[in-house]
């Protein structure tokens, strides 16, 4: 799926923002208002038209213009992206010319062509990168947390809650809904980046506000703890109050949790924007096993420090994974239950193995504080307690009775290429490809169709 969809989604969702999509055609366009009206709840975007002859003429560039000046100037929006794919990214326009703004509304370029951008994740984080270096500069009176990441719509309650005890506040969170939740950011005094995600944003606001960074998140036992604790001691608090409420919310998370016992069982968890991460914090918290994350995001300096916690706990981290990764690791272990994307748990499934969709069933949770600890670990037990009728499911569909097994030994990932050519993929017969004889006669035509259909 064409990765600036992920960035779409995320501009989209601001309620005063006017995108604009400079398509790369029919197709590409189609797909994007797919998109605008199936996952955004019908919002419309925007697009100069193109064509083979305006690229060609150059009056894509001019008619984008005009259309940002008459959409400024009617609509007034408080932000007009600019979002550039595969071929005017290619082609070059030049969007330094465009005016930076009209009235109030700020016009930002954002580039995402696909040959560049590989990954919805990375398509949203560039959305966040460009336009917090359209920020304004940070204020001098400052307070208060950034809040940064996708969140849970009451996390941000929750955390706001928790950091009045100790003497501040969350100031705004982004992404948001609107563009004043990002300029709210200079008044600020630190980022607080709560899953390992928005990495080059970060380094962008790293460059801008020399902000402090908090990192982590309060979500399990320790985390929690570590977190209001990184909070205070940042923003200078009241140590004896910091320390108060941490123990007190430790304290909370701890009683939460032993009523989700996950002793003796073994996960695998594939996740794709950073949640994962504390989610196998939390799995390994109430005493499973999980030898095996994988992660869509790369390797970032936000991810080190959570890293670091899950391998002294003997759980690996696959940065990039892919689906055939992903597919070795779950042949690696007996597992008890797999929470992950959808085709490895349409995988997962069929060898009768509990499984819990990342995107329905988790990334829709809060894993925070008490109340998200509880809530992830109910479904997880829950999940795993229904183990019988997997394996009823996945009985009834094989042609044993019995459900395959995953093996015990490390199978390496599927070479495409090996595959095609050891099942005869390339050989001149199974190769559709029209190759129209020099003079057709009938008989000829006829052989070469027959070829190609066999
Ligand atoms: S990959 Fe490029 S051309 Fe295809 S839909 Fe995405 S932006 Fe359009």
């Amino acid at each position: 799926m064409c990765p600036a969809f992920g960035a779409i989604r995320n501009l989209l969702r601001m309620e005063d923002a006017m995108p604009i999509v400079i398509s790369s055609g029919d197709g590409c366009m189609y797909g994007h208002t797919f998109v605008a009206h199936f996952y955004v709840a019908n919002r419309p975007i925007f697009s100069p038209g193109v064509s083979s002859q305006m690229w060609a003429k150059g009056s894509v560039f001019d008619e984008l213009k005009a259309m940002v000046v008459e959409m400024a100037e009617k609509y007034q929006p408080s932000l007009i992206p600019i979002c550039s794919l595969c071929v005017s990214d290619t082609v070059g326009l030049p969007f330094e010319l465009l005016p930076k703004q009209i009235g109030n509304t700020e016009i930002v370029y954002v580039p995402l062509p696909a040959y560049s951008v590989h990954t919805h994740a990375r398509a949203k984080d560039i959305v966040v990168d460009s336009l917090v270096w359209r920020l304004p500069s940070q204020r001098k009176a400052r307070s208060g947390v950034n809040l940064i990441g996708e969140l849970f719509p009451s996390d941000p309650i929750k955390i706001d809650d928790v950091l009045r005890r100790i003497g501040t506040h969350v100031n705004t969170t982004v992404p948001g809904p609107r563009w004043e939740d990002y300029v709210a950011m200079v008044d600020g005094a630190v980022n607080a980046p709560l899953h390992p995600f928005y990495s080059e944003s970060v380094k962008r606001m790293k460059m801008k506000q020399g902000l402090p960074f908090v990192e982590g998140a309060p979500v399990g036992i320790d985390g929690t703890y570590a977190w209001i604790k990184s909070v205070g001691e940042i923003l200078q608090l009241d140590p004896a109050t910091v320390e108060s409420v941490a123990a007190d919310e430790r304290e909370k998370v701890r009683a939460a949790m032993a009523d989700y016992p996950l002793k003796g069982l073994t996960f695998m968890v594939a996740g794709y924007e950073g949640h994962e991460f504390m989610l196998v914090r939390l799995l390994i918290e109430a005493g499973a096993s999980v030898p095996y994350l994988s992660t869509a995001v790369n390797t970032n300096p936000l991810a080190r420090q959570e890293e670091a916690w899950l391998r002294e706990r003997g759980c690996t981290v696959l940065y990039g994974a892919n689906f055939d990764d992903e597919i070795g690791a779950l042949q690696d272990h007996p597992y008890d239950c797999v929470i992950g994307t959808t085709p490895l748990c349409a995988h997962a499934k069929e060898l009768g193995i509990p499984s819990i969709y990342y995107t329905n069933a988790m990334a829709t949770r809060s894993q925070m504080f008490a109340e998200g600890a509880a809530d992830i670990l109910s479904l997880a037990t829950s999940t795993y307690r229904s183990k019988e009728r997997y394996h009823k499911i996945a009985s009834f569909f094989s042609e044993t009775g019995i459900p395959r097994q995953t093996a015990t030994s490390w199978q390496p990932k599927i070479d495409l290429t090996e595959h095609l050519i050891v099942n005869d993929a390339f050989a001149p017969t199974n190769v559709a490809v029209a190759v129209a004889p020099a003079a057709v006669d009938g008989s000829e035509a006829q052989a070469a169709h027959g070829a190609v259909g066999a």
